[in-house]
């Protein structure tokens, strides 16, 4: 809706005239090499029936065996595991993947374990499933996990658990320590209800991290993790859906698990990742985004809106920066900040009220332009410029 919202808005006023931080929308472009890789790969289709046929074919549900060994090994030499194919699944982008772990692993009755605030769809998801979802709160002052309200809510239907970290929408990392007790208490409730609980890392900013922090691979703190990755972000590519999924040699029922996911992937009617994509991917594993156009705009954005006496979380990755409604009901706020033709997300769509989202992937002047809008904004309720 407020896609639709932002377009009217943008054709009534001028595109610059306004500021809409409404979404995830990489605001980068996908790397030259990406583009280059599809042309040779085209190129290369172009050169016989045969080519033509393996580029745009069926092959097995779970992606081409060499693009999978190709991301087994950037992730081993990155993070140090000891990937290889058969522990990967490419998948429809991680909406695709979380998907087809939710259909391998829950069963109707369920319960998923998320940390508020969350991306909103994992609500959906689950109940493709006939399962649901259970928030554990934030810590209000760090919006890492409460830990202790975490525990409270693992229940004897407790299937998963699934973080996202650098997260969407608060822009935090959850530290190491946070990730240590979070394996710590599933292992001892695994231990209290006699059944597997998964960790299902939900991975799509996993290389935007600011401020010295490091890019982290979950499988080490936690036995039964699975990983569902995304290139939606890193290489800019939201609309071509590819991404993968990881089940470790360790996760319990390893084998199982990663048939689930290959008969998931077919019957749900993904039938397999894109094909080109899966291509185009694998020979850019070694591309990055353009981290540094996105930390000009987060430092732009937190510092300019704590000035005018904003309170926001710093973000420290993703690309989303989490501020407080400066009135309880942050509808009103977002109602209040369209008649200065910004748009936000509410808390309450993450399921945490009180707050919204600024998706801050738009280009550096949106940024620097919205700031006297965001002033005139801060005027209404007040706020006093520090
Ligand atoms: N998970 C999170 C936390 C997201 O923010 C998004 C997209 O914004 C997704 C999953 C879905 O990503 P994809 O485009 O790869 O399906």
């Amino acid at each position: 809706a407020m896609f639709v919202e932002g377009k009217e808005l943008k054709e009534k006023y001028g595109e610059d005239k306004v500021f809409d931080f409404s979404l995830g929308n990489p605001a980068t472009p996908a790397p030259a090499a990406l583009n280059q890789a599809i042309r040779t790969l085209l190129d290369e289709a172009d050169s016989s029936p045969q080519a033509a046929m393996e580029l745009h074919g069926y092959m097995e549900n779970v992606g081409y065996k060499e693009v999978r060994q190709a991301v087994a090994d950037n992730l081993n030499k990155r993070f140090g595991t000891k990937f290889d194919a058969h522990n990967l699944v490419m998948t429809v982008g991680a909406a695709g993947g979380l998907n087809i772990i939710f259909k391998t692993i829950l069963d109707p009755g369920d319960e998923v374990i998320v940390f508020a605030p969350f991306f909103g769809e994992y609500r959906q998801y689950a109940a493709n499933f006939d399962a649901s979802i259970v928030a554990v709160n934030p810590n209000p002052e760090t919006f890492q996990p409460d830990l202790a309200d975490f525990e409270a809510k693992i229940t004897a239907k407790t299937k998963a658990l699934i973080v996202n970290t650098p997260n969407n929408p608060t822009g935090v990392i959850y530290k190491p320590e946070t990730m240590e007790q979070i394996a710590e208490i599933l292992t001892r409730k695994e231990k209290e209800f006699g059944h597997d609980i998964y960790l299902v890392s939900d991975e799509p900013y996993r290389e935007l991290v600011y401020d010295g922090n490091k890019e982290d691979f979950l499988t080490k703190y936690y036995k039964n993790t699975i990983v569902g990755y995304s290139f939606s972000k890193s290489l800019s590519l939201p609309g071509e859906r590819i991404g993968y999924v990881v089940v470790p040699d360790e996760a319990a029922d390893a084998e199982l698990l990663l048939k689930g996911l290959e008969i998931s992937n077919r019957v749900l009617g993904f039938v397999n990742a894109p094909s080109l994509q899966q291509k185009a991917v694998a020979a850019c594993l070694e591309e990055k985004t353009d981290v540094v156009f996105y930390d000009e705009n987060r430092k732009m954005l937190y510092e300019g809106l704590t000035a005018l006496g904003f309170t926001c979380i710093k973000p420290e990755g993703a690309f989303y920066l989490w501020l407080k409604s400066p009135v309880e009901d942050e509808e009103a706020f977002v109602e209040e900040g369209k008649k200065y033709n910004i748009l936000m997300v509410k808390g309450s769509a993450f399921g945490c009220g009180g707050f919204v989202r600024l998706a801050y992937c738009v280009s550096h002047e949106t940024v620097k332009n919205s700031l006297p809008a965001f002033a005139k904004l801060a005027a209404v309720y007040g706020l006093s410029a520090k």
